[in-house]
């Protein structure tokens, strides 16, 4: 079966006369994981601003998905482990609003956590620094107190 992104690249030669509003979704998804994992998460909020079309496609579920599990690839060697241990560390992430500012962070439930950088891994099994705050800063002092005991 020949996809849409398998007919574009054959159309590649006429690239020069295109924009990048004639590109397929499914070849900007993968730009968009390509340059995610380059940069990290803040390519998502990055490209999430250009425009309608690129939020759309770089804050849907199923590409942050994929992304994330591309990033996992790239810091665990999963193969490794047994299939009962690839199951929890192979855990999504959930967005959540910071309980303090109310931007936007990832809430992991267990599994690997980091910034989405390819080969940044930022532990596994941590617990999450602060429930309910997207960072250091947000989370108040007694948060921290309890935590350091
Ligand atoms: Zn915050």
């Amino acid at each position: 079966m020949v996809s849409l992104c398998d007919t574009y690249w054959h159309e590649i030669g006429e690239l020069s006369t295109r924009t990048l509003e004639d590109l397929p979704d499914c070849l900007l998804e993968t730009i968009f994981s390509k340059v995610v994992l380059c940069e990290g998460d803040k390519a998502i909020v990055n490209l999430a601003v250009v425009c309608k079309r690129f939020s759309a496609i770089v804050l849907d579920e199923d590409f942050l998905k994929k992304v994330h599990y591309e990033w996992l690839d790239s810091v665990v060697n999963l193969k490794s482990f047994s299939t009962e241990y690839q199951k929890e560390l192979k855990k999504m992430y959930t967005i959540r609003l910071c309980n303090a500012c109310g931007q936007p962070y990832k809430a992991f439930s267990g599994g690997c956590i980091g910034h989405g950088k390819k080969g940044e891994l930022l532990g596994i099994y941590d617990e999450p620094p602060h429930p309910g705050y997207c960072s250091h800063s947000c989370a108040p002092p007694d948060l921290d107190d309890t935590q350091d005991v």
